[in-house]
C-alpha cells in the first residue's frame, strides 16, 4: 500500500470529498479550506512535484489544464474568478509530495500575485 496520502485518495483507501474525476485525474475538497472553494486537483499517477512535471504521460499537462478549468467552472466559480496554485519545494511550503493544483475562490482574493 502506498504511504502516499494523494495516491491513497486517488485508489479510493481513504476518504475524500471527491468533486470531479476521470481516468486521470481527481478533483477533491482541501481538508483546511482557505475560501468558499478550496478544491485540489491531483494527477492519479504518482508525481512528486511541479519539478517531475515531465514525467507525466504525453499530453497529461494539457489535459490537466482542461480538467482544472472544467473542475471550477462545475464549483461555480468560472465567471467569479479564482486562483490555481502549486507549492513547489521547500521555500513554496509545499507539503504533500505528490503534485496538486489548488483551485481557490468564492470570494476576493486579494493580490498575492
Ligand atoms: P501543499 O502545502 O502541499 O501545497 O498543500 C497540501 C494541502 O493538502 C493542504 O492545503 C492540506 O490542507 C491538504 N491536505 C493534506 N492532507 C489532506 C487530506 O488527507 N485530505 C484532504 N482533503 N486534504 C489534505
Ligand atoms: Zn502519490
Amino acid at each position: 500500500m502506498s504511504e502516499c496520502i494523494f495516491c491513497r485518495i486517488a485508489a479510493g483507501e481513504i476518504p475524500a470529498d471527491v468533486v470531479r474525476e476521470d481516468d486521470q485525474f481527481v478533483a477533491f475538497r482541501d481538508v483546511r479550506p482557505l475560501a468558499p472553494v478550496h478544491l485540489l486537483v491531483i494527477p492519479r499517477e504518482h508525481v512528486a512535484s511541479l519539478d517531475e512535471a515531465e514525467a507525466m504521460q504525453d499530453g497529461a499537462s494539457a489535459r490537466a489544464l482542461a480538467f482544472i478549468a472544467a473542475t471550477a467552472r462545475s464549483a461555480g466559480v468560472a465567471e467569479s474568478g479564482y486562483r490555481v496554485i502549486t507549492n513547489t519545494g521547500p521555500d513554496a511550503g509545499q507539503e504533500v509530495m505528490h503534485l496538486h493544483w489548488h483551485v481557490i475562490g468564492g470570494t476576493r482574493l486579494g493580490g498575492m500575485v
